[in-house]
């Protein structure tokens, strides 16, 4: 089984991010990546333009491109990120670092999400790609990923996860949720 690298995390114009989706694309084809999710924040108003549909329907590319969007948790204000497969679904919760939350809240807020529908599977150890290690703890109930919440060019390229999986959106999630993957980082 071959190693795959990808962002699980993305942004683009159609939300807060500053490339489209075909020039979004392009950077992480550049970089050799094999995957990317496009995960733009769901209150956009730009989401329901059908030209956010045509722009992801357009994009061709020898990248496994993941359906993806960044939910808001509102009761928390906790960002959330749901990927999709054919059949496969993940949540994850979103950079707990942002809002400098404790493992223990990190959990409550893991748990509470969970009794509300999403079943959150993983939680970012990153923020914007940057390590936080508080939250690389074995005391999460659930596997433990890199993003690089690709807004800005800086971003790009600055963490990843390396799957063990076959180069189709649901084995890639399966492998995430099975922990088959391994987190990677760009030297700062
Ligand atoms: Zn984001």
């Amino acid at each position: 089984m071959p190693l795959l690298r990808g962002n699980l995390h993305a942004h683009t114009t159609f939300s807060d991010g500053v490339r489209s989706p075909a020039l979004l694309v392009r950077e992480y084809e550049a970089l050799g990546y094999d995957f990317l999710a496009i995960t733009d924040h769901e209150d956009h108003q730009n989401l329901v333009e059908p030209a956010y549909r045509r722009a992801l329907d357009a994009l061709e590319s020898d990248l496994v491109l993941l359906r993806g969007i960044e939910l808001n948790f509102a009761p928390l204000s906790q960002h959330v990120g749901r990927l999709v497969g054919e059949r496969e679904t993940l949540y994850v919760l979103n950079h707990p670092a942002r809002y400098k939350l404790s493992v223990a809240e990190t959990i409550g807020r893991i748990e509470m999400i969970r009794r509300a529908g999403w079943p959150v599977e993983a939680v970012e150890v990153t923020d914007t790609g940057l390590y936080r290690p508080l939250y690389d703890s074995p005391d999460m109930p659930v596997v433990r990923i890199a993003t690089d919440d690709a807004h800005r060019p800086p971003h790009f390229g600055r963490a990843w996860v390396e799957v063990e999986a076959s180069r189709d959106a649901d084995s890639i999630i399966r492998a995430i949720r099975a922990g088959d993957f391994r987190i990677g980082f760009a030297r700062p």
